[in-house]
């Protein structure tokens, strides 16, 4: 495995790469890898030829209040585990090989960005356009994998690339779990024992809502109130929202026809987590 650390070096070895006829499969990552991002890494080296892996905690997708500065950093382990894992390249550059002193142009994608997480992380998904168009000009990927845990992440950046004409394909993979139903993220780290403890109820609310929707209830805001009232049994969590929406645009529905997204954050004391679960959905 090669590991890099210049803007410059990725951009010469990826291109070297390319220009040999070989497939790269590009696993953007802040870090912290936990086995969501190891399927991804594996799924990758199935699909090409190099796999390419960044671990980069972007300061452009946090708030001013936000976690930047205690986001989980694991540099050994995360070393090897994509060794084990089969990454070939681990891209791991600093901040300022990122965003230069005088670095003034941003990727904003409109719409998707207004809805669900949107909202409440004014900025968040401007700092990851951004820094994805960046990874992807520099690496210049056949495909790049993303985790269904970060579904309007996914929708967006599959936009960006089709309205930015990039040629590259995203490919979006189920999300990882915990036996308990608890969506593996490295912001899990966060919890304390007894919130660890509470936090799979998140899982057990959406499924209930799926069930509902299943048993034939169409109406979204019953939907919604099934949900709502599974995580008020549990005391240490607070939702920030849940919404029942098009899997597509994101748009809010009123009644459910065949396919849905059901998402939503919480807060779990000082930890916000995200979730989903899709209906009528075959592959994303
Ligand atoms: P992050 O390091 O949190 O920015 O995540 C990097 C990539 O891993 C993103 O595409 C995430 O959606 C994906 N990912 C994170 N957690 C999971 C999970 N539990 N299952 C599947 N993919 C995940």
């Amino acid at each position: 495995m090669k590991v890099v650390r210049t803007v410059r070096a990725m951009r010469r070895l990826a291109s070297d790469i390319k220009r040999e006829g070989r497939y790269i499969g590009f696993v953007p990552t802040m870090g912290a890898l936990h086995e969501g991002h190891l399927s991804l890494i594996r799924t990758a080296g199935k699909n090409s030829d190099v796999v390419v892996c960044s671990i980069f905690v972007n300061p452009a997708q946090f708030g001013p209040a936000e976690d930047y500065r205690k986001y989980p950093r694991n540099p050994e382990e995360d070393l090897n585990a994509c060794r084990r894992s089969g990454v070939n390249v681990l891209f791991i550059p600093s901040v300022s090989q990122m965003y230069s002193r005088d670095h003034c142009t941003y990727v904003v994608t409109e719409r998707l960005t207004q809805v669900l997480c949107g909202p409440f992380r004014p900025g968040h998904f401007r700092g990851v356009t951004t820094v994805l168009m960046q990874f992807f000009n520099i690496i210049r990927p056949h495909q790049a994998y993303f985790g269904q845990k970060d579904y309007q992440q996914a929708v967006i950046v599959r936009q960006m690339v089709e309205d930015m004409h990039l040629d590259m394909q995203i490919i979006i993979l189920p999300t990882v779990r915990e036996p308990g139903g608890l969506a593996m993220s490295s912001r899990n780290a966060y919890l304390s024992p007894a919130e660890r403890r509470a936090a799979p109820i998140l899982y057990q609310a959406l499924s209930k809502g799926r069930e509902a929707i299943r048993d034939g209830e169409s109406r979204a805001a019953r939907i919604r109130s099934r949900i709502q009232a599974v995580v008020a049994k549990e005391p240490l969590v607070r939702l920030e929202y849940v919404e029942i929406c098009d899997p597509e645009t994101l748009q809010r529905l009123q009644g459910v026809r065949g396919k849905a997204l059901l998402a939503l954050a919480a807060w779990i004391g000082k930890t916000r987590l995200i979730d989903n679960l899709t209906v009528g959905l075959k592959s994303l």
